[in-house]
């Protein structure tokens, strides 16, 4: 049986048994391969470093889409950078939204996520209310008069061409991308492995959002602990919403998740002291 080892660290690695390999290729952007593992089903692969699994994406998916679209409570108009698999898409449209917009600088991991891993966009691509754009999500940002209610950064790690979409200037233009009360939700890695990256998010977020904050779930497939995700309120009221709103929006919305609830929903926000020093107590 061959595996795959993944790249992402110098120091540690975890490996996955390739059942069989299903695609690969190397696009304009990075390489991109799919395999079929016995544990995590399907699993696509850019640039040597995974980014999602048939077996945990719900995890990643539903708190990336949720906690920022409930937090809101009322979004209608939705942004998406990066998140070429369509799992972030699916989420966020199972909510009463007008439009989720997603861009993706790499039309291949579209296409190939469509035809390789369906269950990820599970349809969403093919909703009225999905609006496709190809392109890189920091230039999208800096020159795009539109704005949005929420904006999600599905992106890949700060290398190559996600390296981008963690700077101050990106989260400045996201800044003025908001409507008020308007929230901006990033992936900021996984904390005991990648700490610099947590410091970083908060400092940068920091320059544009006066109450930026974090918040963690466990996903099997980013090694290492819990991964953070940044949440940052253009306004509006105080984060996260009481039990009861959330409890009143989940019921009204009316679909069931996996992972998400509102009790996780709150719970997420409380931090290790670990990561709290990291990001200097915030
Ligand atoms: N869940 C994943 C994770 O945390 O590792 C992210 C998955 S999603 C497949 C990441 C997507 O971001 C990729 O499809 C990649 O092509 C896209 N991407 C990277 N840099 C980008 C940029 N500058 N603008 C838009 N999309 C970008």
């Amino acid at each position: 049986m061959s595996w795959f080892t993944e790249t992402l660290y110098d120091d540690w690695q975890q490996r996955f048994p390739i059942s069989r390999e299903v695609f690969r290729h190397k696009t304009d952007f990075q390489d991109v391969i799919i395999f079929e593992t016995p544990r995590f089903g399907r699993v696509l692969a850019l640039d040597g470093v995974v980014q999602t699994t048939e077996r945990d994406e719900f995890i990643y998916h539903e708190m990336l889409a949720h906690v920022p679209v409930f937090g809101h409570g009322a979004a209608r108009s939705v942004l998406i950078i990066g998140g070429g698999d369509g799992g972030t898409l699916r989420e966020v449209l199972r909510h009463d939204v007008e439009r989720a917009t997603m861009v993706e600088i790499d039309p291949s991991v579209i296409d190939l996520c469509r035809e390789h891993m369906p269950t990820l966009s599970d349809g969403a691509f093919d909703d009225p209310r999905a609006e496709i754009v190809v392109a890189d999500g920091c230039a999208f940002m800096r020159e795009s008069d539109r704005t949005f209610d929420v904006i999600m950064v599905d992106s890949t790690d700060p290398h190559g061409p996600g390296e981008v979409l963690f700077t101050a200037e990106f989260y400045g233009d996201c800044r003025k991308r908001l409507n008020p009360g308007g929230i901006l939700a990033t992936q900021s890695g996984v904390p005991f492995m990648q700490p610099e990256e947590l410091t970083n998010s908060a400092e940068r977020l920091g320059r544009h959002f006066a109450d930026a904050a974090f918040y963690v779930a466990p996903v099997p497939e980013y090694v290492g602990g819990f991964m953070a995700f940044g949440f940052a309120p253009a306004g509006g009221p105080p984060q996260p919403p009481a039990a009861e709103d959330l409890e009143r929006r989940f019921a009204k919305a009316g679909f069931r998740t996996k992972y998400y609830t509102p009790a996780i929903h709150r719970a997420a926000f409380a931090l290790p002291a670990f990561a709290l020093e990291l990001i200097g107590g915030r």
